[in-house]
């Protein structure tokens, strides 16, 4: 996960005249009134949504950060689920918070494996199946869950993360074993722990298929990182402008990790942050003075690539 800014809602959504306003209207007097059916909404699947959540997030999922873009659908979800609430007990509570249905910030987009109740079963001796996903549930402290009308979630504490309302990427730790990268909760204290700890569970952020795809990122990373450790190691012996060129061009690869539109960047920049360090002081004695990030320094000097030609 992340930490991405969600910025202004698609004017669709916001409209006073337009279909989301009319829909929430319509949806607070069915649900004022007495009534047996849920309320239909449609309102937030409008294309325009769908455009700019994939537009924010790259096509990737706002909680586990896999790319949906060739090969499953993307689930508008919602962060605070619209129809139905499952508590902690197995409960169910109806309606959801239906005044939130099109509200541009509780809507993200999901990879079906996080937004979903679903079997994870690798078939391997020492991975155990999980059942995870995140259906209807949104667990709140200590189940104190104000009844849903208007307004009522300014009144819990939430223990789910939002990657545009949480600095999640200082939440999260990665650990890597036997092929696959684990991420656990930092030292952080109190809510953000839990949260942390309450996000993992529920959206199955350490299922067993996404640690393998995790890995094969982490794996293409570490290669790039010992690339860029040898360029570094040949400039440190001869400070020519041709190993300061490749040491440019390797550190900006290496850094291209960390983009948010890349796979798993939040375990790419833990990985880097751990690094940074140690190639800054490195760097830094045969830079000249005053450079600030020494990093940034030299990849700024990385001569531009050329475009990639046809190919065949
Ligand atoms: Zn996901």
């Amino acid at each position: 996960m992340i930490r991405v800014k969600q910025g202004k809602a698609p004017r669709v959504l916001t409209d006073a005249e337009g279909a989301a306003a009319k829909e929430r209207r319509e949806a607070r007097e069915h649900y004022t009134g007495s009534w047996s059916k849920s309320f239909k909404f449609d309102a937030y699947r409008h294309g325009d949504v769908k455009h700019r959540l994939n537009e924010l997030f790259h096509y990737k999922c706002a909680y586990c950060e896999s790319s949906y873009l060739a090969t499953t659908s993307m689930d508008i979800e919602h962060f605070r689920p619209k129809l139905a609430v499952v508590t902690e007990n197995n409960g169910t509570i109806k309606p959801g918070y239906y005044w939130l249905a099109s509200e541009w910030s509780n809507l993200l987009p999901s990879c079906p494996d996080c937004n979903r109740k679903r079997t994870h079963d690798l078939r391997q001796e020492d991975v155990e199946p999980l059942i995870s996903g995140k259906a209807n549930l949104f667990p709140v402290k200590n189940d104190n869950r104000a009844s849903l009308t208007p307004d009522a979630e300014r009144n819990e504490t939430r223990l789910l993360l939002h990657p545009a309302q949480d600095n999640v990427e200082a939440l999260f730790k990665f650990k890597v074993a036997a092929k696959a990268v684990a991420m656990h909760p930092s030292r952080t204290r109190g809510i953000n722990k839990e949260r942390a700890e309450v996000s993992i569970e529920v959206l199955g952020l350490n299922r067993p298929e996404l640690q393998l795809a995790r890995n094969e990122v982490y794996l293409r990373f570490h290669a790039q990182l010992n690339s860029a450790k040898r360029a570094l190691r040949r400039f440190t012996l001869d400070q020519s402008a041709i190993n300061q060129d490749d040491l440019a061009l390797e550190l900006k690869d290496l850094v291209k990790f960390l983009n948010e539109d890349q796979l798993y960047a939040s375990m790419c920049r833990y990985a880097f942050n751990l690094i940074r360090q140690q190639i800054e002081d490195q760097l830094k004695p045969l830079l000249p003075a005053h450079t600030g990030s020494s990093i940034d320094f030299v990849v700024g000097q990385a001569p531009v690539e050329d475009d990639v030609g046809p190919l065949g």
